[in-house]
């Protein structure tokens, strides 16, 4: 576990997070997970459990969905440090991973097998999480490689429990569950690309569309 790939990437004097160190156990005890959704050259959910003083951590393109039937792509980055799961804000347009930054959810995680460090090294790791909007088991499954990528390929699923569902979470709970706010908030109050993090966050067209069919029923009936 090093987190040197992940300062080697970053100028402290430039971007607003957090420098990488090791850190011993969290406070409580509890392991931590969080989802950070980023609106960089593509937008993407940042998934991270943490082990052994860091955070292992993917890049999922299209966001964790409780639809067991759904396999999200996960692509393993470098680990990051724990403090990094409060990180919420601008990372300015010309650094390394420039754009706006959302705590979308944070909780603990418990592994389901005894052995964590054996069931990663294999490619099948299996874990429950407790979080704001992400519940119950997962899996993240390594997969043979994608595209000729270099990166450590997996697929992030929701195993079947009472917390599976088709509810399309990333779309119905938008919002920073640390300021409540939407990607365009925090790139506003972060003075970054407004514009580029609305992008990222539910479209005003889709809303209009579907507050007109709820305002007039009648009318998306005939
Ligand atoms: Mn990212």
């Amino acid at each position: 576990m090093t987190l040197s790939k992940y300062n080697e990437k970053r100028n402290f004097q430039r971007t607003p997070e957090p420098a990488g160190k090791l850190s011993g156990k969290s406070a409580s005890g509890d392991r931590i997970f969080v989802v950070q959704k980023h609106r960089a050259t593509q937008l993407h959910y940042d998934f991270r459990l943490e082990f052994n003083g860091s955070l292992l951590s993917w890049a999922v393109p299209k966001g964790p969905s409780p639809d067991p039937s759904v396999k999200r792509l996960a692509m393993q980055v470098e680990d990051h440090p724990l403090d990094y799961a409060d990180f919420e804000g601008v990372i300015p347009e010309a650094e390394y991973g420039g754009g706006t930054v959302m705590v979308w959810d944070k909780g603990t995680w418990t592994p389901e097998s005894a052995d964590p460090a054996a069931a990663l090294e294999k490619g099948d790791f299996k874990f429950t999480l407790h979080g704001k909007k992400l519940h119950g088991s997962w899996v993240l499954v390594r997969t043979r490689g994608f595209g000729g990528s270099s990166k450590p390929t997996w697929l992030l699923i929701k195993h079947r429990d009472q917390f599976a569902s088709t509810d399309d979470l990333t779309q119905m709970r938008p919002k920073s569950i640390l300021s409540n706010r939407l990607l365009a908030d925090i790139a506003r109050d972060g003075h970054g690309d407004v514009e580029k993090a609305a992008t990222g966050d539910p479209q005003p067209a889709k809303k209009k569309a579907h507050a007109a069919k709820l305002k007039n029923p009648a009318k998306s009936k005939s």
